[in-house]
């Protein structure tokens, strides 16, 4: 159990910003499911960050990093320890604009819309099919997301990440075991911010790339409804929508979720689903993908959180 005004009063002198105790994870996810964390806290800057951890290991309180929630399943029970927020690192800069390429600085917290609105304003090349991924730039990084064979680690350059001692470093993005929606970042590692180059080109030329990839995107995917993205990964080169469309689960439903009649491969929730909701479905319908071609398929959304 966690004591409030014990909490509150170690960490008045060395925490500046926000702080809450209890708070429905249900409010900070795409899927708008969740029970309750322990603690939500979102740091001001870099030391209240890095003094909050140390407090946090002092106290051995174990904690998680949250973007926008746009692509975990926290369950129902909630999340024991913290959940720190780098929603307040927004940051971005024009570091060094060359004939051709374009540096720039990000902070974990922007969203990836504005990281792509910012590129296609200036005409900077290198991100186009990620237009219409919901989430952050830390998100982003941690999962490598990607797109219309679009991947974030190919415009970025290093990665700085505060560990879970509070200690800072800058790494290269070769280092970072960046593969198919992957990285070695460890779930103990805070990504705070980026240094990406990007290639400078005609504004009207990546605008016009981003609005059909957009186009497209809307289209085949449910944007506007409440997901998680992608449930399971593409096994080998098929995609997992087209085995689960192909399975016949298209509009099953397991209480308040069911499988998207526009996209097989996103479950959404409807009302009031829930995270066992969620789990029992991934498991109908890996179980009926599995007996009809014989392929295991594997979650992409990460699963957190106490039953
Ligand atoms: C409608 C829809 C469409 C989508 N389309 C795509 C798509 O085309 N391609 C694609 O790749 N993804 C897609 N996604 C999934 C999702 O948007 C991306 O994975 C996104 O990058 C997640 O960012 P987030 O900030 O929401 O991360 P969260 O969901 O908050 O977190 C995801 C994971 O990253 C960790 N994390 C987040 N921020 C940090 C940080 N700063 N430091 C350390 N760890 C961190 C979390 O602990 C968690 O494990 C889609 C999702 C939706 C809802």
């Amino acid at each position: 159990m966690i004591n409030r005004k014990e909490w509150r009063e170690a960490l008045k002198d060395i925490y500046r910003g926000e702080m809450k105790f209890d708070v429905p994870m249900k409010d900070y996810t795409g899927l708008a499911i969740g029970g309750p964390a322990d603690v939500m806290a979102a740091p001001d800057d870099p030391i209240s960050m890095r003094d909050l951890i140390v407090f946090l290991k002092k106290k051995g309180t174990p904690f998680l990093t949250l973007g926008r929630g746009t692509n975990i399943l926290v369950r129902d029970g909630g999340i024991d320890g913290a959940v720190i927020s780098v929603n307040t690192f927004r940051k971005i800069e024009v570091l060094k604009e060359g004939i051709r390429y374009v540096d720039l600085f990000v902070e974990a917290g922007l969203s990836l819309r504005e990281l792509v609105n910012f590129c296609r304003e200036r005409g900077y090349s290198g991100i186009e099919g990620l237009t219409g991924i919901p989430g952050t730039v830390g998100g982003a990084i941690c999962g490598n997301a990607g797109s219309f064979g679009y991947e974030i680690k190919d415009v970025l350059v290093s990665v700085a990440i505060m560990d879970s001692n509070g200690g800072l470093g800058m790494f290269r993005a070769e280092g970072l075991g960046f593969g198919y929606r992957r990285s070695d970042i460890s779930p103990k590692d805070i990504v705070l911010s980026a240094n990406l180059r990007l290639e400078r080109f005609e504004e009207a030329e990546v605008s016009k790339r981003m609005e059909k990839f957009l186009r497209e995107k809307r289209r085949n995917q449910p944007l506007s409804e409440r997901s998680a993205g992608c449930v399971f990964r593409n096994p080998g080169g098929v995609q997992a929508g087209r085995l689960i469309d192909e399975a016949g689960c298209k509009g099953m439903r397991v209480g308040g979720i069911e499988v998207s009649t526009v996209h097989a491969n996103f479950f959404i929730n409807r009302g009031e689903g829930t995270a066992v909701d969620y789990m029992r479905l991934m498991d109908e319908v890996s179980s009926i993908v599995n007996k009809k071609t014989g392929i295991v398929l594997e979650p992409e959304i990460r699963v957190i959180g106490r039953d």
